[in-house]
C-alpha cells in the first residue's frame, strides 16, 4: 500500500465528509491499483483510530506481567 499527495480537486471519499482530498491511499492489485481519496481531517481520524487498535494492547500486558512478578517475589519472601 502506498500514499500519495493529491494535487487536483477531487472530494474525499468517507461518508458524509465534503472537504476536498489531501491523500491518496492506494493499494496495487492484479488488474487494476484501487484506491481511496482522504482530506486530512478523515486521514487524522482513521490514523488515530487505527492506533486506537492496534498498539495499546502489548504495553498493559508489560504491564500486568511487571506486577504479578513482583507478587510472586513477595510471597516468595
Ligand atoms: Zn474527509
Amino acid at each position: 500500500m502506498n500514499i500519495s499527495e493529491v494535487n487536483r480537486s477531487v472530494r474525499c471519499d468517507m461518508p458524509n465528509c465534503k472537504n476536498f482530498a489531501k491523500i491518496k491511499v492506494q493499494k496495487p492489485g492484479f488488474i487494476m491499483v484501487a484506491g481511496m481519496y482522504l482530506c486530512d481531517e478523515c486521514a487524522k481520524e482513521l490514523y488515530e483510530m487505527l492506533g486506537h487498535r492496534f498498539v495499546p494492547k502489548s504495553p498493559d500486558n508489560m504491564l500486568n506481567k511487571r506486577i504479578r512478578t513482583k507478587k510472586e517475589i513477595n510471597n516468595e519472601n
